[in-house]
């Protein structure tokens, strides 16, 4: 540790010791060799006593290491590691043992380069001190963000001897609100725009669109990478995934490009004179160019998915459905290729107005049309905490019809008002059964579409509802979707929401993290729950950028006092992983599928 100072006060009572005893055999007289000898005993005992200070003041300084809630890493000059606390164990996963020797850039995630430790280094030792946000790396393979301050380590006369680097968990008093809604933005492992912020950014390219201007997206998904992530392992594979982050980043530069999730990628450029064809050909060609990674020549393929603003839409949502239609259908023709939308890819073009007219006397004759009820439960003692309310259709010719496949189709043709109002209809009415039977002791929550908030007269619905069936707006939770909230048709719903939630009934943003709205209108939102989407959930517990949102979106929603349900948990893994978080409750396939009333 760092006690030099310490150490010469100890050479000089040696030195002091050390003296007596060599000139006791040059001594005649007797008086002197008492005199001497009485010194000797001095100075051992001051040795003595300096010699326990020292080994005191080195346990307190341990104890103290192995106290403090702060990672606290020990380098030498040269940044290798010659120390680490238990806080910094219990952070990494790596002992000291591991790391001893190591060069300290190790512990970092791969988005810091050579040159960010370069400058850091540098300012720390100019200014004596570095101070700022830093990404680190577990030994299981997540990254997570901290606060880090590295501060040089002098000898007396000034000298470098090391470093002492210390790191805080990333809160409101270290990092400023900025960094914190900065850090939900950006993808953790490459600092990229997350999905959520390039949804934000499209959005705004989109209203400055001006007459004539056109916008160029593609989603780029990059082909065999689990394979690429089994072969190279994790973390040069999570290196892989910066590198293709700034191969992209230098094809589109006055675009943007941000990682939308695991191995995919988003484009976006104001539309110049090329067209987009063009322009797709030659991303084609530069994701075929080889990449390098630790002296070795890589070559990716990769499947694209694209669409234009405004020709396929201008609204965020659209398009975002435009990009992934695209790409499914590109990935369905095989891989390795690139694909326009067109309106006859996806669902919209195949929607004949038969299902639509199939639909409509599904409703008008009912027997067709059933709920379905997945339950969600604590994590902490695998408790029932509430059941989600799933529409199915039970068509006579084509057998089951998930709610992706009518919905959509119901909202735009004017369907889905009169189909909210049913399915609080009859939920409600199940809800009563079991009240009747005294089996009614957790909410049951509906999905609300943005088309009941602006023609179906939501809150009348409830309000008859509930009397009709004699139950408490408690029971009844209503999940609405950012865009839902956000749908300009329905005008502002806080109000609303709040009016609703005042009067019993429970609230929660559904498929949080998809969306694109900042923290500053979350918290003003009237909301118990947040439902963390299944994408985020699914990759868990080895996708590190994961990791990393779910933690920030729990620890924001601890934050905001409000609950959080993970939804899409299908393994043991996965549950354990979201337990050990602090996330409160799950629902998914582990614990239960949608299941018919009668098997509830
Ligand atoms: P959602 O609200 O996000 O509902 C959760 C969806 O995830 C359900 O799909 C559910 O079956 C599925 N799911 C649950 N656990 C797992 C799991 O472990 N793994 C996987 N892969 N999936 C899981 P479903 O029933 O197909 O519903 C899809 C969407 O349709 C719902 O998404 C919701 O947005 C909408 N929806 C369903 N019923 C209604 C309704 O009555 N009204 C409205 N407006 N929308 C509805
Ligand atoms: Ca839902
Ligand atoms: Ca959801």
């Amino acid at each position: 540790m760092i006690m030099w100072p310490r150490l010469r006060l100890e050479r000089l009572s040696f030195v002091l010791m050390l003296g007596p005893v060599l000139a006791m055999p040059w001594l005649s007289s007797p008086v002197w060799r008492g005199a001497v000898a009485c010194l000797l005993v001095l100075s051992a005992g001051q040795a003595w006593r300096r010699w326990q200070d020292l080994q005191a003041h080195e346990r307190v300084q341990r104890e103290a290491l192995a106290v403090v809630e702060e990672g606290v890493v020990v380098t030498d000059a040269d940044y290798r590691i010659l120390d680490v606390n238990a806080a910094m164990t219990r952070a990494s996963g790596y002992t000291l043992e591991e790391v001893r020797g190591w060069h300290a850039t190790r512990l970092s995630a791969p988005r810091h380069d050579a040159a960010f430790f370069e400058r850091l280094l540098q300012s720390a030792r100019s200014v004596g001190r570095w101070e700022g946000e830093f990404w680190h790396r577990r030994k299981s393979g997540g990254v997570y963000p901290a606060w880090l301050k590295v501060q040089p380590r002098l000898g007396s006369r000034g000298e470098l001897q090391g470093y002492v680097c210390v790191l805080s968990p990333i809160s409101s008093q270290t990092a400023g609100a900025r960094d914190l809604r900065r850090i939900g933005f950006e993808d953790a492992l490459t600092g990229l725009p997350n999905r959520r912020r390039l949804h934000e950014l499209l959005g705004s390219r989109l209203s400055r669109l001006t007459q004539g201007e056109c916008l160029d997206l593609a989603l780029v998904d990059i082909d065999g990478f689990r394979a690429i992530n089994e072969g190279l392992g994790s973390e040069t594979s999570d290196r892989l995934l910066v590198l293709i982050g700034q191969h992209l980043n230098e094809f589109v530069p006055n675009g943007v490009v941000g990682r939308s999730g695991g191995n995919q990628f988003m484009l976006l450029r104001s539309g110049g004179g090329e067209d987009h064809d063009d322009w797709i050909q030659r991303l084609q060609a530069w994701m075929a160019t080889p990449f390098a990674l630790d002296g070795r020549s890589m070559r990716l393929g990769a499947t694209i998915g694209s669409c234009q603003a405004p020709t396929d839409g201008m609204r965020v949502s659209t398009l975002r459905q435009c990009l992934e239609t695209a790409l499914f259908s590109a990935k369905r023709n095989g891989r390795n290729h690139a694909l326009r939308y067109s309106p006859g890819l996806g669902f919209h073009g195949a929607t004949s107005m038969r299902m639509v007219n199939d639909l409509r006397s599904a409703l008008a004759i009912g027997g067709q049309l059933e709920l379905h009820f997945q339950p969600q439960y604590r994590l902490a003692n695998d408790a029932l905490t509430g059941l989600e309310v799933l529409l199915r259709w039970r068509h006579p010719h084509e057998g089951l019809i998930l709610p992706a496949d009518f919905i959509p189709m119901a909202e735009t043709h004017g369907l889905m008002a009169s189909m909210g109002n049913w399915v609080i209809d009859q939920t409600l009415a199940q809800m009563a059964c079991w009240r009747d039977r005294g089996q009614l002791r957790v909410p049951v929550w509906v999905n609300v579409s943005p088309v009941q908030l602006f023609q179906g007269k939501l809150e009348a619905a409830l309000q008859a509802g509930l009397a009709r069936h004699r139950l408490e707006a408690r029971y009844l939770g209503l999940e609405l979707t950012e865009s839902t909230l956000l749908d300009e048709r329905a005008g502002d719903v806080v109000p609303r929401l709040e009016a609703l939630r005042e009067r019993g009934h429970p609230t929660a943003l559904d498929d949080f993290g998809t969306g694109y709205s900042s923290l500053g209108y979350l918290t003003r939102l009237p909301l118990d729950k947040l439902k963390l989407d299944r994408t985020f959930v699914e990759s868990l517990p080895e996708d590190r950028s994961n990791i990393a949102i779910v933690n920030a979106v729990l620890a924001m929603a601890e934050g905001l006092s409000l609950k959080v349900v993970a939804e899409g948990v299908e393994t043991l893994a996965q549950r354990d992983f979201l337990r050990a978080a602090g996330c409160g409750e799950a629902q998914g396939y582990w614990y239960s599928p949608p299941r018919m009333a009668s098997e509830i």
